[in-house]
């Protein structure tokens, strides 16, 4: 599949723990498809159903700015949603469902979560989450801790987004062209 930003034929499947993702090697965007989605698991995940990240949660500041760059699906042209003050930004297919993630923004929501991790008392498990948050943030580079982190990061958006799909598809419905 051709990465949407950067034209070319980028994206390449990756694993990581049980999520599938495409990812950019140039840019480091992440692509993935509703297809991929594994939301029964998800809901069995205890990182996720421990973690409140009011991240895509209340569908009142969820936000549709316009269109983005075209899906590497089927080349219909992204809508770019924004949620609250998060300032994150990503890019979703109203026909495919699929979701595309600048490499920026993914820097953002894990961002996000070493702040809330910081401010909370949470639960045991979870500080590790917090020290390999702080640890990613200070090795960009570091292709393990990277992993799992966007694993969790993305089971995270797939599951708050694609529940809220017919909400933010409900929003664009009455975008005017
Ligand atoms: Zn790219
Ligand atoms: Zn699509």
């Amino acid at each position: 599949m051709n990465c949407p930003k950067c034209k070319i034929e980028n994206l390449r499947e990756i694993q990581i723990n049980g999520v599938k993702v495409d990812r950019c090697k140039y840019c480091g965007g992440l692509w993935f498809d509703k297809d991929e989605l594994k939301l029964t698991r998800d809901h069995r995940d205890k990182n996720l159903s421990l973690l409140e990240f009011d991240l895509w949660e209340d569908e009142s500041k969820l936000m549709v700015s316009g269109k983005s760059v075209d899906c590497p699906r089927d080349g219909k042209p992204l809508f770019k949603i924004k949620y609250g003050n998060t300032n994150v930004m990503i890019d979703i297919c109203l026909d495919c469902h699929g979701i595309w993630l600048d490499r920026e923004e993914l820097d953002k929501i894990i961002l996000e979560l070493k702040e809330k991790v910081n401010s909370e008392t949470i639960p045991e498990h979870l500080n590790n989450l917090g020290k390999e948050i702080v640890e990613l943030l200070a090795n960009p580079g570091h292709a393990d801790v990277e992993l799992k982190h966007i694993a969790i990061v993305m089971k995270l958006i797939e599951y708050r987004i694609i529940s809220k799909h017919p909400k933010i598809a409900e929003i664009i419905s009455v975008l005017p062209d």
